[in-house]
């Protein structure tokens, strides 16, 4: 049937009205007004799409009408059918999603935004390999299940048309639809949307097969529709006598369905019983057992399969009783007794909770609903399924959990919360520790931002990238934690025992020998004297201050003599490169630079701390000769220091500017600021200032000191 349509604002165009009469024909339990919007929802659709046209030939529009008449048919809410009718405008047309908000609301805008984000999910071209992560991807990236719900009836529309697409493509897509669609369908309890998908996906994924089974569903030797329906009519009869008022309904398993056993339990066609059975609706529970008691009667029940799906429901909410009875001839046929209530929620599922219902205006928000269908579903599993209830739908739905892909295409799983340093220690722990930052959707991005679902994330790593203590505040999993961890404590471990032998071969040529003149013999003699393991044990507790070198070196020399210690002896310098890292570390009271003339304390564990010889502390403790070394600076140090210095100054607006701009000249950079505000005229400035040596401090305190305000300029 053809209508022409008037838009506002451009010309006439020919759509086929068909469809969105019989979608407004369906939509009978909306109110008067509820169908007016849905009537301007197909006008904007159809003006956004009126260049488009489906494979098959048809204007575009004629798909979103299809999609809004699946839900339709599912009863669902004004909203819901609204979004299906505008579902590809913001992906497929220039329209916006604020243009959405404005016309039909911020609920349809965020529902037709939702499924933009899955449809560009799934064109992002990953592979299908992890079918199951897929699935609890896309769940984890909705906020409000009709999103889902939408999806699944757009995907169930482009199935049915599958016939226009090559032969390629359909195999493609229905294989998608039966790892990755169907399941969400059976997970929300979706029956009617489920089996036809995997009707479809059946026939279009496996020809073969699908035929193969359905020349033997109708080769059966009697044609069992005979045998039902007399075994309906006897029943019938016997509710009647009982005063049970019921429908009765024959069903076929599906082709599918018949599939998914032989594979799984590796039988043969003629090996599937209950290949038919009857549904049967009584006005309650009560009537349910009563009826069971009826049919057990009728008919010897095959042992071991009856179920009590009443008592014990599905983890997606269904509720029926089972059982499979002998019928005529010895055909087995599977009863399914259950109430109305339960049959709708046996076919739409999580849907039932988004029907139309003219008494309910409430508007609760979207999460709030789905909350509510899980915790009736809670309700009703409260005893023996509820660990696999958690496991299967809650996780689902309220994940607590992201679902990132790698480079290849990969789903990775982080807990919510992780960032993009667990990303990479997710990949590999080698990753993690050369990682600089990440491009996450293409752009780049730093390490410590929080992951959201979908996202595509590349590590960018350098050979000379190493962790820092700070990633321990920006890490969720305890993988990247205890990474980290373990490679601080390796490294302070490394520099250590590196520090320990250099401090024992000085210690060794104070006594006129050396590790190496010594060799390996006597030196492991006198390991257990010295009460360790190993050499390397031995360095990493000289290394770390815990052991001195100077005694150990005696023991070394001299193993098994009682020792004296000689502290007349003058001992050889010990040189650093500024670089040892965790074991060296420079005094904070005085702030040494090479040039300045320094020693080292060794501080029990944390290896040694180098301070200036006029520090005071150093002068305060000097008389523990055996905790100080002498150190002197390598050559060519390649690092930056910080120095103090402490100016004094005229106390007026702008001279700090002045101080920076002139350190600035010289090509250094200050590190820290401290000014005493005081209101006299001349005040005191502390600055630390980042250089390489006491000659170019020398050269920035000169160019401080030209500056007219400046009175003195000291280091500290
Ligand atoms: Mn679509």
């Amino acid at each position: 049937m053809q209508q022409a349509v008037v838009l506002p604002g451009t010309q006439k165009i020919r759509v086929s009205g068909g469809g969105i009469r019989r979608l407004l024909a369906d939509l009978e339990y909306l109110s008067e007004n509820e169908r007016d919007q849905v009537r301007q929802a197909y006008e904007f659709g159809a003006r956004a799409h009126h260049d488009q046209r489906r494979l098959s030939g048809e204007p575009y529009i004629s798909h979103p009408v299809a999609v809004a008449t699946i839900l339709a048919q599912l009863r669902l809410d004004s909203e819901t059918i609204i979004a299906a009718l505008l579902h590809d405008v913001i992906e497929d047309t220039p329209t916006l999603r604020v243009n959405l908000e404005d016309h039909f609301g911020r609920q349809v805008a965020a529902i037709v935004d939702g499924v933009t984000k899955l449809t560009r999910l799934r064109k992002a071209g990953h592979s299908a390999t992890q079918a199951a992560s897929f699935r609890k991807m896309m769940l984890a990236m909705v906020d409000d299940i009709r999103v889902i719900l939408v999806k699944l009836a757009d995907r169930l529309h482009n199935m049915r048309t599958l016939e226009a697409l090559d032969r390629e493509r359909q195999r493609r897509i229905a294989r998608e639809t039966l790892e990755i669609y169907a399941p969400i369908a059976n997970r929300l309890g979706i029956r009617t949307i489920r089996r036809e998908m995997e009707d479809l996906g059946f026939r279009y994924a496996w020809p073969q097969r699908y035929r193969v089974i359905n020349r033997h569903l109708n080769q059966r030797p009697r044609h069992p529709r005979a045998i039902m329906r007399r075994v309906s009519d006897r029943l019938r009869r016997a509710l009647k006598s009982a005063n049970l008022e019921g429908s009765i309904s024959a069903r076929a398993k599906s082709a599918y369905s018949i599939y998914t056993k032989m594979r799984e339990k590796r039988l043969a066609f003629k090996e599937i019983s209950d290949v038919f059975g009857l549904r049967i609706i009584v006005s309650d529970i009560d009537a349910c057992y009563r009826c069971l008691g009826i049919a057990h009667q009728l008919f010897r029940p095959m042992p071991g399969r009856f179920k009590d799906y009443i008592a014990i429901p599905r983890v997606n909410g269904y509720q029926s009783l089972h059982t499979v009875l002998l019928g005529p001839e010895g055909v087995p046929l599977e009863f399914q007794i259950r109430t109305p209530e339960m049959h709708r929620v046996a076919e739409s599922g999580i849907g039932a909770h988004w029907q139309y219902k003219a008494e309910d205006k409430s508007v609760l928000p979207a999460q709030f609903r789905t909350q509510e269908w899980l915790r009736r579903i809670t309700e009703m599993q409260a005893t023996a399924q509820e660990e696999e209830f958690y496991d299967h739908v809650k996780v689902d739905l309220f994940p607590d959990k992201v679902y990132v892909f790698t480079p290849k295409g990969m789903i990775l799983r982080l807990p919510r919360g992780a960032t993009c340093l667990d990303f990479a220690y997710a990949v590999h722990t080698d990753v993690g520790h050369r990682c600089v930052a990440a491009r996450v959707d293409g752009q780049v991005t730093p390490l410590r931002s929080q992951l959201k679902n979908g996202q595509n994330v590349h590590i960018l790593t350098s050979r000379h990238a190493h962790p820092n203590a700070g990633w321990l505040e920006y890490v969720a999993t305890a993988k990247a934690r205890s990474a980290i961890l373990d490679y601080l404590k390796n490294t302070q471990t490394r520099e250590a025992r590196e520090v320990g032998a250099v401090l024992l071969n000085q210690a060794l040529a104070d006594r006129g020998s050396s590790l190496r003149k010594m060799g390996r013999g006597p030196l492991e003699e006198a390991l257990t004297e010295l009460g360790v393991t190993s050499r390397q044990e031995l360095y990493e507790q000289i290394g770390l201050g815990e052991r001195l070198a100077t005694l150990a070196a005696a023991v070394v020399m001299n193993p098994g003599k009682k020792q004296s210690g000689d502290r007349r002896r003058k001992l050889t310098p010990v040189d650093i490169a500024g670089a040892e890292g965790m074991v060296v570390t420079y005094g904070k009271c005085c702030y040494p630079i090479p040039g300045d003339e320094v020693v080292g304390h060794a501080s029990s564990g944390r290896g040694f701390v180098i301070h200036r010889n006029t520090c005071g502390n150093f002068r305060a403790e000097r008389k523990r000769k055996d905790r100080w070394i002498p150190i002197n600076w390598k050559r060519r140090i390649r690092l930056e220091f910080p120095a103090g210095l402490r100016i004094h100054i005229d106390h007026r607006p702008g001279v700090l500017a002045e101080v920076a701009a002139r350190v600035a000249e010289t090509g250094h950079n200050i590190a820290q600021v401290n000014m005493q505000d005081r209101p006299e005229e001349s005040t005191e400035l502390f600055l630390s200032v980042l250089v390489k040596d006491r000659d170019r401090l020398a050269r920035v305190i000169r160019a401080i000191r030209t500056l007219p305000s400046v009175h003195r300029v000291q280091r500290v």
